[in-house]
């Protein structure tokens, strides 16, 4: 791995971004103004016009990469005996990350954006609809997980002796548009949240006075300062850090990143390349005509294939309550990412009119995929969609976490090896023991804990919505089709 380039800032003034050039504009056009005035000197017969410059005309995408030319900020005050560390994003990986810091006997406290709660990712939606019997329920993205590597394990293992998770027994497998199924065999159990993913969330946290959880709350800076990492929702201070996490990514990680002082961690995020993907939620009244397979009867999950605005379908009724068969049937569909690419729009504000155009062509690939005739699905009684703008990682650096021991920042994510909540969990855990034993060591050759700084990255392999180790064992399913959505 190569070395990280020589500091070039030592701590930590605030650094002026947009005023130098604001200067520079200025003092150019005071000069022309000045020339142009004459003044004593005799006049010159003006100059011909300029001809336009060749090469490349100014773009947007060139003043972006300007402003992510930043100065290395370097920390070089000692570590105190308790340090604290900020962590933004409060999904699998932050919270896996606090809580690896706290059982190393490091503070941490984890910011999150969420209104309804902590995960991220892990996101169920619970809407009533007259008694508790007939709550509508639906996990909105992850949808089950798989666990191949033992310290994940033991966590799984901890939720499951706690009640949280089971097993999913229900068939799942791939289903060809016309509504050709075909069981997927699983070498390793499939593990859904007894009431749907979001409480795991909740479950990662120990109870510790070494982490505290502010949420909802938005990070818009961070800056660097006295040898310590300030945080600020717009201008309200949020406290200040030894060290700071990044447990998020996307568009935000980038404009936090942008002016940082941490160009290495600025530059990995940024080659990040992420899908976008439809979830369309639906309740119905009567159960849907699935086929019916004879020796192991209807499927609860399926990968959608050959159907353009459908990669996955699940009803999460059966998944979640297998013994009340009496309950209306909530179903969440998944876009595929290429349909989610070409129908993107602002997920904050989703114009109607696109919503119901994404409503109706999911509604008609659920046609397609079961072999249905134009118009004769049932209507749904309930329905929702969302965009997840920044649904899945497309390409990965294959390292388990990203820090620079110079800025004493790190980054954590399932983006790190891969797209799943397994690997959000390892990245964050990995992290956490990482910046440990940096506050552990001595500090005297900080470059030793540099990772992940360089790395290239390389497509992932897996389905629209993740990957599932142990699932994935068949060569159509390494196949599957993933669309870069920039
Ligand atoms: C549609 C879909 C289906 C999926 N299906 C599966 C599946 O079946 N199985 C599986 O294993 N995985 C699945 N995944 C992937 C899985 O959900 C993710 O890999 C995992 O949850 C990612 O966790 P994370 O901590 O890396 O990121 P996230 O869960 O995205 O967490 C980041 C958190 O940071 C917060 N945040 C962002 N910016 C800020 C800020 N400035 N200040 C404060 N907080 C901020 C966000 O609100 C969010 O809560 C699916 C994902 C999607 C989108």
């Amino acid at each position: 791995m190569p070395p990280p380039p020589p500091p070039l800032l030592l701590p930590a003034a605030p650094r002026a971004t947009a005023a130098p050039a604001a200067l520079r504009f200025a003092a150019a056009a005071a000069s022309s103004s000045g020339e142009a005035g004459g003044g004593a000197r005799p006049s010159r017969p003006p100059p011909p016009p300029r001809r336009p410059r060749r090469g490349k005309p100014f773009s947007r995408q060139s003043a972006i990469k300007k402003s992510f030319h930043q100065e290395q900020v370097v920390f070089s005050t000692p570590v105190p005996s308790d340090p604290s560390v900020a962590i933004i994003g409060g999904g699998a990986s932050g919270l896996a990350c606090a809580s690896s810091l706290s059982s190393r006997g490091v503070r941490a406290v984890v910011f999150d954006t969420g209104m309804h709660g902590l995960g991220g990712r892990m996101a169920t939606r619970t809407v009533a609809a007259g008694d508790e019997q007939h709550q509508l329920m639906f996990d909105h993205a992850a949808q089950f997980f798989t666990a191949s590597d033992e310290r994940f394990q033991r966590l799984v293992d901890g939720w499951i002796d706690k009640g949280l998770v089971r097993e999913w027994g229900g068939l799942i497998g791939e289903l060809e548009s016309g509504g050709h199924f075909r069981p997927l065999p699983s070498s390793t159990p499939r593990y859904i949240g007894v009431d749907g993913m979001r409480p795991l969330a909740d479950a990662i946290l120990p109870q510790s006075d070494l982490i505290e959880v502010v949420r909802p709350c938005w990070i818009s800076k961070l800056e660097p300062f006295n040898g310590l990492w300030r945080l600020f929702e717009n201008e309200k201070p949020h406290g200040q850090y030894d060290a700071v996490v990044i447990a998020h990514n996307g568009k935000c990680a980038n404009r936090l990143l942008s002016t940082s002082g941490l160009p290495l961690l600025t530059k990995q995020m940024k080659r990040l390349q992420l899908s976008s993907v439809w979830a369309l939620l639906a309740a119905f009244q009567d159960p849907l005509p699935i086929p019916q397979n004879d020796l192991y009867g209807t499927f609860e999950g399926a990968f959608v294939k050959d159907v353009d605005s459908l990669s996955w379908m699940a009803n999460n009724s059966r998944k979640l309550f297998p013994l009340q068969i009496d309950r209306p049937e909530c179903w969440t569909f998944f876009s595929t990412a290429a349909y989610g690419k070409r129908n993107k729009v602002p997920q904050e504000n989703i114009p109607k009119i696109t919503a119901e155009k994404v409503k109706e062509d999911m509604l008609r690939g659920v046609e397609l995929a079961l072999g249905l005739s134009r118009g004769s699905l049932q209507q749904p009684f309930y329905t929702r969609v969302q965009l997840w703008g920044a649904a899945l990682p497309m390409n990965t650096p294959g390292v388990p976490c990203i820090f620079d021991p110079l800025g004493r920042a790190g980054i954590c994510g399932d983006w790190l090896t891969g797209s799943s909540i397994e690997a959000a969990v390892l990245s964050g855990m990995t992290l956490a023991n990482h910046v440990a034993d940096y506050f552990a060591s001595s500090g005297e050759q900080p470059e030793e804990f540099a990772i992940g700084l360089h790395e290239n990255l390389n497509k992932v392999e897996g389905h629209d919505i993740g990957q599932f180790p142990g699932l994935d064992t068949q060569p159509q399913i390494a196949e599957a089709q993933l669309t870069p959505s920039a």
